[in-house]
């Protein structure tokens, strides 16, 4: 045999031992990582038998009491945390501003009821001024302060005057 010929087959020797090599180190790192999660549940689940057992007051080791009262305090504030999620939850839409006086749907702009006239408390007519720019639903303006006012309105909510027609 060449010397050529034997470093041919000598290299596809070699290149047969590390495919095989690389396919058994996949193979046994597989395994590998398989007992280990084995190991983590049997821990979880010492874990779980311990809490139970505190539960029951038969814990006494100052070691596992100790974790066991994190898990307590831990319980506490997942509790908690669950309030808050569900309170954010039951959250409702703020209710839009109503005429006192008739119940009439008014905006926070109104300075009196479109529906009854009603001067209405906390709101401040001169803001009103502010938001006198067009607004959909406006269909005619105040005879006495020329603001616009909407569709249905009895009154003008700027100032107050009666609308008539
Ligand atoms: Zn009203
Ligand atoms: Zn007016």
């Amino acid at each position: 045999m060449s010397g050529i010929m034997k470093k041919l087959r000598n290299e596809t020797e070699r290149a047969k031992f590390e495919a095989g090599r690389a396919l058994r180190l996949q193979r046994e790192q597989g395994k590998l990582g398989q007992l280990q999660s084995q190991k983590k549940e049997h821990l979880h689940a010492l874990g779980e038998a311990v809490w139970e057992m505190y539960q029951a007051g038969q814990v006494t080791d100052a070691r596992l009491v100790a974790i066991c009262t994190q898990i307590k305090d831990t319980q506490q504030d997942v509790a908690t945390q669950e309030q808050i999620i569900e309170a954010i939850k039951q959250e409702l839409p703020p209710e839009p501003p109503t005429c006192p006086q008739c119940g009439r749907d008014v905006t926070s702009s109104d300075a009196f009821c479109p529906g009854c006239g009603t001067t209405l408390a906390g709101n401040n007519p001169i803001s009103s001024a502010v938001s006198s720019l067009p607004v959909p639903a406006l269909s005619q303006n105040c005879p006495q302060c020329h603001k616009p006012v909407r569709s249905g309105a009895a009154f003008c909510p700027a100032c107050g005057a009666r609308i008539t027609g």
